[in-house]
Formats: structure tokens, sequence, C-alpha cells
């Protein structure tokens, strides 16, 4: 593979955002240890830069002082060399959460971020159809969110974004919320769009936890350690694209960060390591849709027991893709992990194996069980008279546990999953769970 590639945005090194000695500690007490600490860097025309670390290392915090939605305690951000007061005038940002209006069309989550530039309604119009085309959701321009697949929310989400034309992208995390296929797919989407003429950003500042993914974008990688937040190793990418995640030069670096980041004072965030009580808190539902973790199960139960890295390099994934998949067997009982190795339980061979109707009802029950907030939900819809329940009385319910992205992760899942169950259902025109009606009725048949 060919080293040393540039992109045609690359001019004379022009610093579009400075970092500079930033400190940021939450609290007003001095003596609050910092989320970040002396943090200096620049972001220049023409490069993608990835932020990459632990969770919690203060990933969020550095973007969202780089975007200007908050204000760092110490030292400072400067956009074409003028120390921010407010937000960054040349940056938009994409979520993780998409954070999309459930009550707007595409074309209106589009609109949102012009209306707020106090664009004219016509030009709005104009605007909101470029981008959607550039993202590929031409058609969609009147669907309601709900009514999308995952990785077609994030893509309204990055039309969002783009449409005010920023110089500098901001992404925190925008794949980790997608199936590890859709969320390949729009990432070599991303990568094309950036080597394009058409594209007009002129650079991206990637957070993400995936070294995979760090390594497959970014023109430079600057390793944040944690307990305080600093950059600890920086790293140029000079791979030609599209990358190839199996050439040799491509794994070197992915060992090479590895140890970085694997190497420095334990930074991981441990689990309690045995709760008395499973609750939504204790056994939040990991990132796995219904459709990828029952396709999962079917691979393994072709497979027979499978060690983790093989199967993440025959299904040509990162490995840390898969892990949310087997946290999700596991969280269900549908699988058993020991040694590196996951093997289906006999009650995950069933539902692996099962038709679909028969699948559903295993999933349901096990979700019930195991699952602690579908069980919450379950319950309290049973509990209430109008068998529905809006989505702020479990968003209060989660609170105490999540914060409001991390809450809203965990109810759009749980959301999927009730649906594929056919528990509940979420009818977002009135922002309400529902119980599934059918599921009365089996109830009284005796059918889980
Ligand atoms: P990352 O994105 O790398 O996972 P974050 O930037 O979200 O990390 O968080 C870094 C640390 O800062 C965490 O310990 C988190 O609890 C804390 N933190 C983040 N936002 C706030 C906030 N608004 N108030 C208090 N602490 C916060
Ligand atoms: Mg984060």
């Amino acid at each position: 593979m060919a080293e040393g590639t540039t992109t045609p945005h690359a001019g004379p090194v022009e610093s579009l955002i400075e970092v500079i000695g930033l400190t940021k500690r939450f609290g007003s007490a001095a003596d609050t240890p910092p989320v970040l600490e002396d943090v200096s860097f620049a972001v220049r025309a023409g490069e993608v830069v990835a932020l990459l670390g632990k969770s919690g290392s203060g990933k969020s915090t550095l973007l969202r002082c780089m975007a200007g939605l908050l204000a760092p305690s110490a030292g400072e951000v400067r956009y074409r060399g003028e120390r921010l007061t407010g937000t960054n005038p040349g940056t938009a940002m994409v979520f993780q959460t998409f954070a999309l209006l459930p009550w707007l069309t595409v074309r209106q989550n589009v609109e949102l971020g012009l209306e707020a530039k106090g664009v004219s309604a016509a030009d709005r119009r104009v605007l909101a159809e470029e981008a959607i085309d550039l993202v590929g959701l031409d058609g969609f321009e009147d669907a309601y969110p709900k009514e999308l697949s995952g990785g077609m929310r994030q893509r309204v989400g990055f039309a969002r974004a783009l449409v005010v034309t920023p110089e500098v992208l901001l992404m925190d995390e925008p794949f980790s919320g997608l199936d590890v296929l859709t969320a390949e797919n729009l990432r070599g989407e991303l990568m094309e769009l950036w080597e394009s003429d058409e594209f007009p950003i002129r650079a991206i500042v990637l957070v993400t936890h995936n070294i995979d993914e760090a390594i497959l974008l970014a023109d430079r990688v600057l390793i944040l350690g944690s307990s305080p937040g600093r950059i600890v190793f920086e790293l140029s990418i000079g791979l030609a694209r599209p990358r190839d995640r199996d050439g040799a030069e491509f794994r070197a670096l992915v060992e090479q960060i590895y140890s970085v980041m694997t190497g420095r004072p334990a930074d991981v965030a441990v689990r309690p390591a045995a709760a008395p009580v499973a609750t939504p808190g204790t056994h939040p539902l990991p990132y796995a849709s219904v459709d990828a973790l029952s396709g999962f199960a079917e691979i393994l139960a072709t497979s027979g027991p499978e060690s983790l890295g093989e199967l993440a390099t025959d299904l040509r994934l990162d490995f840390r893709d898969l892990l949310p998949l087997v946290e999700a067997l596991t969280l269900l009982g549908f699988a058993d992990v020991a040694d590196g190795r996951v093997t289906l339980s006999a009650e995950g061979r069933d539902f692996a194996s099962a038709d679909i109707q028969m699948s559903k009802q295993i999933f349901a029950r096990a979700a019930i069980e195991r699952a602690p907030l579908v069980g919450l939900i379950v319950g309290a819809l049973e509990k209430t008279p109008s068998r529905a329940l809006r989505w702020g009385f479990f968003a209060d319910v989660l609170g105490g546990s999540f914060d409001e992205a991390e809450t809203d992760r965990q109810l759009d899942i749980a959301t999927d999953w009730g649906r594929y169950a056919e528990l509940f259902a979420y009818d977002a025109d009135h922002d309400e769970f529902v119980a599934d009606p059918d599921r009365a009725a089996a109830q009284v048949a005796g059918v889980p």
C-alpha cells in the first residue's frame, strides 16, 4: 500500500482550530480534579484528526470545548486565531445519538440549523436539499426519524451538520450507535465524500474509542489518556485511502496504538463485581439491535464455539465491535464466554434455530427476565390501565443512573428489543410506550 498520501484538501499548513493549554474541571472548587489537563494541539486544513481514548477520558468534553459549547477552566480554544468566547462559528457537530427531533421530518431536521442562523425559508429548502442529496437521503425528505433505520438517522445527523457548511466537522462517536455493517458502510461513504471535490468541509475531528476506526479514517491520531485527560501519544497515518484493515501496515498500527492504550495505568471503567439486584442501571442494555444479535446468534449456531478473535477476523470486523453483541447474548442467557470463546447456551441455540414466531417468544421471555429495562417497561405498562406510559416517565426513572444521552440510548435499544419481542412499541406521535395489544391476549392464553 502506498505511503505518504495527501488529501486533495492539503494546502499550505493552516491551523483552523488551536487548543492551547486547555484544562477543564467540572464544578467550581479549585481542588476538583480536572477532566482534561493542559491539552494542546491544532487542527489543520486538509486533515482528519482522531481523538482516541477510553470511555471517560474526556473526549466528548474536549470536543465540546472545541465547539465552544463548554468553556475551558484554563487555557483557550482559537478558531482562525480568534479566542472563542461562545460557540465556534466554524464548526458543526455530529452526535452518537443522532439527536433528531422526532416530530420533525428529515427535511425539517436538516433545516433546523439554518433556521437558527436566520436563513430564509426558500434558501433553507435549497441548501437542505443539497445536503440531503450529498449524504444519500434523497427520497426520505418527508419521512419522520422513527421511520428510519439507525444508519439513515445518522445520515440525517450528517446532513444537519453539513448543511451549515462548517469549515470543521466535529464528530462524537458518530458510528458507535450503529450496527457493525451499517457503521462500516457509512465510514466508507464519509471517506469517499472527504476525498471528493464536492465536499465543502476542510477538516474533520473524530472522537472515537475504536482503534480500527481511528486508523481507517484519520491522518493523525491523538491518544487521550485518562485521569486527567491528556494527549499521551500522537501518530501520523500515512496509508492511502481506502485503507485495508487486513494490510500488514494497518495491523502494525493497531498493535502500536493498542500497546500505548493498555500500557498505561489501568483507567478502564471497572464494573461492580456482583450487583445484589439487577436493575437497568447495573445491567444496561448493550448497544446491539435485535437484527444484529440474532444474525450473530445464527453465525454462532453454525460455527460452534468460536474464539472472539477468529470470529472477528472471519467476519472482517474489529473484535471490539463484536463485544456489544456478545454482551447482549450473555445478558439474555443465550451465550457464555470463557477463555475468549463464545458458546451458545441451549436457549441460545433454540433462539437461533427456531422459526421467527418462536424466536420472538424465546427472546421475549429472556428479555423480560434478564434485561432489567425491558422487564421494567413491561411491568410498568401492565400496571397502567391505559397500557401506555410516556417516554419522560422512564427517562426520569433512568435519570439517576445515566446521563441524558445514555438514557435516550437505553430507551432506544429497549424499544428495538420490545418491538421485536412484540412486548411493547413506542408511539412517537405521543411520546409513549404502548403495550402490545396482542401481548394481553397471549397472556390470557398462557404464552410468555
Ligand atoms: P468520554 O467522551 O471520553 O467518554 P467525557 O468527556 O464524556 O468522556 O467525560 C469525562 C469525564 O468528565 C467523566 O468522568 C465524566 O463523568 C465527566 N463529566 C463529563 N461531563 C460532565 C458534566 N457536565 N459534569 C460533571 N462531570 C462531567
Ligand atoms: Mg464521549
